[in-house]
């Protein structure tokens, strides 16, 4: 976790990932990680999703980690739903705060973050450490 990933505000490689709960995957992924991130070099504050899918042998690992830009209200908001569990790293804790944050990761073709829809999301970005 001590890994830092190119910043999409100031460019500088500072972003961190503070805080992270493991949600349980749907039936095309393994790993399905909502993140917080902060950038040590700016004011940045976003979130990440990562998912990784282990399918259909060796050879086809594949994995996605997508940012998102979006207003601090937004980030504050996961902040506190990961405040309110005691498991984070539990995919399978099934406590409220688990439970609201997986209905706020609902997908179509891939995961997303439909909690977005409420607060916008000025764009995403690709999670790129050096
Ligand atoms: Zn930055
Ligand atoms: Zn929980």
């Amino acid at each position: 976790m001590d890994r830092r990933f190119l910043c999409p505000q100031c460019g500088a490689y500072g972003l961190e990932i503070v805080k992270a709960m493991d949600l349980l995957p749907d039936n095309r992924s393994d790993d399905v990680i909502l993140q917080i991130v902060e950038c040590n070099s700016c004011s940045f504050k976003g979130l990440s999703l990562y998912e990784e899918s282990r399918r259909g042998g060796m050879d086809s690992e594949s994995w996605d980690h997508t940012g998102f830009c979006t207003t601090d209200t937004a980030v504050a908001e996961v902040a506190i739903f990961f405040s309110q569990c005691s498991a984070l790293r539990d995919k399978r804790c099934g406590c409220e705060a688990h439970k609201k944050v997986v209905a706020a990761t609902s997908r179509g073709k891939k995961w997303r973050l439909a909690l977005l829809d409420q607060y916008g999301c000025e764009q995403t970005f690709i999670m790129t450490c050096r």
